[in-house]
């Protein structure tokens, strides 16, 4: 068995197997004793968690609270609006689509971790949206549909599937002429880097015109390791491109330093920022849920001027309709006859021409 393989079997999901790694507060084994969502985490990923820390930054991901059971903004049956799932188009339930060129397809629904904020948990956590994977069915609806251009699969976490599964859902897309990107969603890279192995480094790797990209999550410094670092370098040498869309969360990355930290620290390892999501109206996450506003002041204050330009994400909420960017607008002051007034990150002042016609005005 591969050490992954091992991390998976030995998942910690019960208090028993938690008391190793951090001292259990009564409000979280109350959480954990009355739940009825899935939670758990690798074991490399709990040996991250400070053993006294009830507001360690790793643990708020991965340890049920007790405020899962209220829910003020979160939408019932989100995922299903969400997902378009009960629209016109009739799709496999493996499809989700938003876009005429890409498609998200789920092919599992099991992770490394089972984080509490996730905006798929019907789904995931909750189990209450049972899906049917059968992923040749979405295979031929891809092959049928010859607008699209990129497929994006995801999951649950699709690098759980074996070597030779994802070996055959990259081949068989590469096989459909319209096909021109592959695109995985993955925290695997974070919460288990031991899954990028010599094995699936060839399944993902050498030179393909059908290029294939990642993008994982991390929400925290904390989370990057050594061992995430080589993960994303094995990615990369073998010709995947790795971004990161993390969450915002409140309590979580929600201040500046943690902020700024996360995104220089990703670019440290040669991940590039890509999503900073507003966190989705799911149910049951709210305790996560900041004023819309807190992402674009982030970038503003701590992002934008203050440090590398490759480490800014761009903010965005994911719809029903598609993603919304939310980025600041700060930078168009006022528009006057003759020039705009842009004002940077420091607040000061520049100007630049209207243009009429090509002319200046
Ligand atoms: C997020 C998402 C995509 C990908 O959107 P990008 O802006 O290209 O990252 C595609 N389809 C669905 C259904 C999605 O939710
Ligand atoms: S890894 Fe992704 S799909 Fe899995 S629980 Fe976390 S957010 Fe949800």
């Amino acid at each position: 068995m591969e050490e992954w393989q091992y991390q998976i079997e030995n998942q910690v999901d019960t208090i028993e197997e938690l008391e190793k790694y951090i001292n259990i507060t009564p409000e979280e084994r109350e959480a954990i004793e009355t739940t009825t969502a899935k939670w758990g985490t690798t074991p490399y990923f709990a040996s991250l968690i400070d053993r006294d820390d009830p507001r360690d930054p790793i643990r708020l991901q991965v340890v049920p609270s007790k405020y899962e059971k209220e829910n003020r903004y979160g939408i019932e049956n989100y995922l299903v609006y969400k997902e378009n799932r009960a629209g016109e188009e009739k799709r496999p339930d493996t499809i989700a689509r938003q876009y005429n060129d890409r498609i998200a397809f789920t092919v599992v629904n099991i992770c490394g971790v089972y984080c509490r904020h996730c905006f798929r948990k019907e789904m995931v956590v909750d189990k209450s949206l049972e899906l049917r994977f059968d992923v040749d069915e979405g295979l031929e609806w891809i092959k049928e549909h010859n607008e699209l251009r990129e497929v994006l699969i995801t999951g649950g976490d699709p690098l759980l599937l074996p070597d030779d599964r994802i070996e055959y859902i990259i081949r068989r897309l590469r096989e459909i002429p319209h096909i021109e990107t592959i695109r995985f969603g993955s925290r695997l890279p974070v919460v288990l880097p031991q899954r990028i192995t010599e094995g699936l480094k060839k399944v993902l790797g050498v030179y393909h015109k059908v290029p294939i990209w990642l993008n994982t999550q991390c929400n925290h410094a904390k989370e990057i390791t050594e061992l995430t670092a080589k993960a994303v370098w094995g990615l990369l040498s073998s010709g995947v491109n790795v971004g990161n869309q993390a969450v915002l969360l409140k309590g979580i990355n929600d201040d500046k330093k943690s902020f700024q930290e996360l995104h220089q620290k990703l670019l440290n390892i040669r991940i590039r920022p890509y999503y900073l999501f507003y966190l989705e109206p799911a149910p049951g996450i709210d305790h996560f849920r900041t004023p819309i506003e807190k992402g674009a002041e982030l970038i503003r204050d701590t992002i934008r001027g203050h440090t590398s330009g490759l480490a800014q994400p761009m903010y965005v909420v994911a719809t029903n309709i598609g993603k919304i960017p939310l980025m600041p607008d700060y930078y168009i002051k006022e528009r006057g006859e003759k020039e705009y007034i842009l004002e940077n990150h420091y607040g000061e002042l520049t100007t630049l021409p209207v243009i009429q016609d090509g002319k200046e005005a």
